[in-house]
């Protein structure tokens, strides 16, 4: 897993006089799942809308998968999977036709129902979008990902105000994409998900890269440091009784 399909060196990006990136550097490693957490405002938005060519930076140098940003950001654009925005999805049509109208324009054939088995969605094929849960919305978005069938694809708070059952569906299938050999980027505010998800993460603050392992290394290092938590920790936390009480299968109708 050592192939960097990802590499950033030094990137900066200043908006007018306000530097939100400070010249971070990170690589990322073929069909591993990397998180980028932060607090609001670091900068994680910014960082992966720049690697996704969306936004220019001020200086540094982005390689993906062997292309140079700087000169070949349309080959890059070919290889990745990015979240659209949600207001971009016509509401009069259905999933199938939505999927349709993007493999079209992305001048891609896809197998629609396929895809839309993938997200646990082919039941819902002929509903409109506008239709969706929380939950079903983001699913569906991340199919629009994977249109182009892409190396990498980006998910910026894909969980976000999501209830636990809608999370815990999304990080299957996040696994699931991962596991047929695509490498994944995501930004979350949540940590369990971040533990249990991500191989590796970086933590932002303030424009730069203030850590970077495994969670597993980041949780060892700080009790080597001799961290302890304050308080004994239960066996269960609120959330497996939610989850216990009400289901870990799909709840949304
Ligand atoms: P994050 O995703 O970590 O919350 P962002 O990358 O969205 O952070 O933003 C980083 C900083 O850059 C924030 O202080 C934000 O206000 C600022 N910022 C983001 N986009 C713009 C923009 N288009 N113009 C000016 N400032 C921006
Ligand atoms: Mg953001």
């Amino acid at each position: 897993m050592q192939n960097k399909i990802i590499s950033v060196t030094n990137l900066k990006k200043n908006y007018g006089n306000f530097e939100a990136v400070k010249g971070i550097s990170f690589d990322v490693y073929e069909g591993e799942i990397f998180g980028l957490l932060g607090p609001n405002g670091a900068g994680k938005s910014t960082t992966l809308e720049i690697i996704e060519t969306l936004r220019d930076k001020t200086s540094g140098e982005v390689i993906v998968d062997g292309l140079n940003l700087d000169t070949e950001p349309g080959s890059i654009k070919k290889i990745i999977g990015v979240q659209l925005q949600t207001s971009g999805f016509y509401p009069g049509l259905n999933l199938l036709e939505l999927i349709e109208l993007f493999a079209g324009l992305y001048n891609r054939s896809v197998d629609a129902m396929e895809l839309l088995r993938l997200v646990n969605l082919a039941d819902k094929a002929k509903n409109k979008y506008k239709e969706m849960s929380g939950g079903q919305k983001q699913r569906f978005s991340i199919a629009t990902t994977l249109i182009n069938q892409p190396k990498i694809v980006f998910l910026d708070e894909p969980t976000t105000g999501l209830d636990p059952q809608a999370r815990r569906n999304l990080w299957d299938l996040i696994r699931d994409i991962r596991s047929k050999g695509t490498t994944v980027i995501i930004t979350t505010h949540y940590m369990d998900e971040a533990e249990q998800l991500c191989d590796r993460i970086a933590i932002m603050d303030e424009g730069r890269i203030i850590a970077l392992a495994s969670p597993d290394k980041m949780i060892d290092d700080l009790v080597a440091g001799g961290f302890e938590r304050p308080k004994q920790v239960k066996a269960a936390n609120l959330e497996d009784v939610f989850i216990n009480l009400t289901g870990k299968e799909m709840r949304e109708a």
